[in-house]
């Protein structure tokens, strides 16, 4: 018994029939019998399934008749073993005659006497231990319980082995389709891009398109469903041995068994693409959504598999930023794009501190006069190897990143430092410093004080600051906006309104905020005198303005024609190519000793010069 036990312990679902191999050959000599097993109870498909065996046969025939044994098609011994919760003989005696037959057919033994001793799980039977000796022989009721409890250990142990083996399945599966789940994915493809294996690996990336929408319309269940029926789908169209994982939500990630190069993946895309996008049936409703794909290439030893996933997942933007339901490969193109990205991202936190970033200003004029009323502080990173990359480049990943407070901070503090040397020296003596502020960082709580302590710093009055905001933030959360707008206010702090006419807050949103200016975004300035649309748009801008009493700057000026327009219209403040690109603070600093930029616009006639704002 304790021999039989320490063979047991330990034992795993690898190592299990191995060891119950060894404990039978034990068993078949101490017992003195020809033949033993151990069957394991199948609830689910109502059969009994041969687990281990000893000896093992010569010859096993093809279905083994004792593999798997349905209990409704089975002869009355295993029949009984479905619900037998006591040790059972049976003798070589004419009323188990379908018995002998079963085992003479499988073993070759004829009349023979076996004893079958259930292995009991919480009292439920969930196997067999099992012996067979040619001939007739007694079983003592002492044998038979030492019998039983081995029978308990057996039954401990396949316990034990199944609910590992669940634990393992639902570690690497997905619950709602049983495809594999994103740690299963990574496990394969960790494999197939081991060094040495064979040809290149593609990796789709699957996205439904507005799979959301379908949910709010038909509810959760028929959404689950819509998966499932998807899932299925690809299990039934695709090669067994791909990969197909499931990684949540509507994302699939397919990696084809078959090495392929970038056309045979794209077709294969194609193909799962238009898969995707057939007809579903869901609550008695005809469905479809349409799929993006997304498709790279990995090179086993070289590629990793965080890598591949990326860019297959930067193929799916792609694929998205096309208008959905298409394929897109991962190109040259991305790559650059994604590395760029990468590098900032990985970058970009140093530069805060280690002073390549920089500022350049461009100034705003009285397009009647010329005189310098502003600066706009322009953020530039002098990229050790890229050169200098303007705003575009990076504010977008900082503000993904959460670096947009620190990159925000340096820049609102570089400008008012600045700000606060030039007019030491005598110079920008009425000049406002405009800055550029993200969304993120209007809504952080303690941005009125940063801003205060920044002006206390450097000894300047918050009317000498504009904070530039867009007019998405305002749309997006007016409450609090507002809270923090009222706090810049009483410090004197202006606010203007950038990019105005893009976005979508009407006149009656600023209405409700302390606003002095608004910018008409560069697009409309651009095209005046070329395109009467935007004529009339920057028309109402600046009519609805001066109703509201706002400021009003023309951003954008390239053509003499667009300035020309503006102070036409009234909008004499402007800011462009046409009056000065932005540049670094030592050339701006000679134009602020004239405290004019001259300008050739042959107005008509100067008219009244307005007070900075
Ligand atoms: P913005 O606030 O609208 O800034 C004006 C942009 O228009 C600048 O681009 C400027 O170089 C460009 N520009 C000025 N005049 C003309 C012109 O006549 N024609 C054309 N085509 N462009 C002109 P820049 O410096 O590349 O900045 C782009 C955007 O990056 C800015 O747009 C602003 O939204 C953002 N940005 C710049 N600095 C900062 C910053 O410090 N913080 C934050 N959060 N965003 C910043
Ligand atoms: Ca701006
Ligand atoms: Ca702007």
């Amino acid at each position: 018994m304790t021999q039989v036990a320490s063979e047991l312990m330990g034992v795993d679902a690898t190592t299990m029939v191995a060891a119950t191999e060894r404990v039978l050959a034990q068993l078949v000599e101490y017992f003195d019998v020809d033949f033993s097993y151990v069957r394991h109870t199948d609830r689910e498909r109502r059969a009994t399934v041969l687990v281990a065996e000893w000896p093992r046969r010569q010859s096993v025939p093809d279905p083994d008749p004792l593999g798997v044994i349905y209990f409704e098609s089975a002869d009355p011994v295993f029949r009984a073993l479905e619900n037998a919760t006591e040790p059972m003989v049976v003798r070589p005696t004419p009323q188990f005659a379908d018995y002998q037959e079963t085992v003479r057919r499988a073993s070759g033994i004829a009349g023979v006497t076996s004893a079958a001793v259930p292995l009991l799980s919480r009292g439920e039977p969930t196997g067999a231990l099992g012996f067979v000796k040619a001939g007739d022989r007694e079983w003592s009721n002492r044998e038979l319980n030492v019998l039983k409890a081995i029978a308990a250990l057996f039954a401990q142990l396949q316990a034990r082995v199944v609910a590992e083996e669940r634990l393992r399945y639902i570690a690497l599966h997905d619950d709602l389709t049983g495809l594999a789940n994103r740690r299963a994915l990574l496990e394969h493809m960790e494999e197939r891009l081991r060094a040495g294996s064979p040809g290149l690996v593609a990796a789709f990336f699957l996205d439904l398109d507005r799979l959301k929408a379908l949910n709010d319309f038909l509810g959760h269940t028929a959404g689950d469903n819509f998966i499932r029926t998807l899932s299925t789908r690809l299990q039934e169209n695709l090669d067994p041995a791909d990969m197909i994982a499931r990684l949540g939500g509507d994302e699939f990630v397919i990696v084809p068994a078959k090495p392929m190069d970038a056309a045979a993946a794209e077709c294969e895309a194609n193909r799962i693409q238009q898969l995707i996008a057939r007809r579903v049936t869901v609550g008695g409703e005809s469905v479809s959504r349409g799929a993006s794909v997304g498709v790279a290439l990995g090179l086993p030893g070289e590629t990793t598999v965080a890598d591949l996933l990326r860019r297959a997942d930067h193929a799916l933007l792609s694929a998205k930023s096309g208008g959905g339901n298409g394929v897109a490969v991962f190109t040259d193109a991305m790559r650059a794009q994604f590395e760029l990205q990468d590098d900032v991202e990985l970058n970009l936190r140093g530069a805060v501190s280690d002073g390549s970033l920089l500022l350049h200003y461009q100034p705003e004029v009285d397009l009647r006069t010329g005189r310098i009323v502003a600066l706009e502080a322009l953020v530039r990173w002098l990229h050790p190897t890229r050169g200098l990359l303007p705003p575009g480049a990076f504010v977008t990943v900082a503000e993904a990143t959460n670096l947009a407070g620190e990159l925000g901070r340096w820049v609102i503090r570089s400008a008012c430092a600045q700000l606060a040397e030039w007019r030491r020296r005598g110079i920008a003596g009425n000049i406002v410093m405009r800055i550029n502020v993200s969304p993120v960082q209007l809504v952080s709580l303690d941005f009125v004080e940063r801003i205060e302590d920044v002006l206390r710093l450097f000894g300047i009055d918050g009317s000498s600051v504009c904070l530039e905001i867009t007019e998405h933030v305002v749309v997006q959360d007016l409450a609090r906006t507002q809270v923090t707008l009222r706090g810049l206010k009483r410090m004197g702090v202006q606010i203007a309104i950038d990019d105005f006419g893009t976005g979508y807050s009407s006149l009656s949103h600023l209405k409700a905020l302390p606003v002095d200016a608004v910018k008409i975004d560069r697009g409309f300035v651009q095209r005046l005198g070329a395109s009467t649309d935007d004529l009339a748009i920057v028309k109402s801008i600046i009519g609805l303005a001066g109703s509201f009493g706002l400021g009003v700057v023309g951003e954008g000026v390239e053509t003499a024609v667009a300035a020309r327009t503006l102070v036409g219209l009234g909008c004499y403040r402007a800011q462009g190519f046409l009056i000065a690109r932005p540049m670094p603070a030592e050339q701006v600093e000679s134009h602020l000793a004239v405290g004019r930029i001259p300008l050739d616009l042959d107005l008509p006639r100067a008219g009244r010069e307005l007070p900075a704002h």
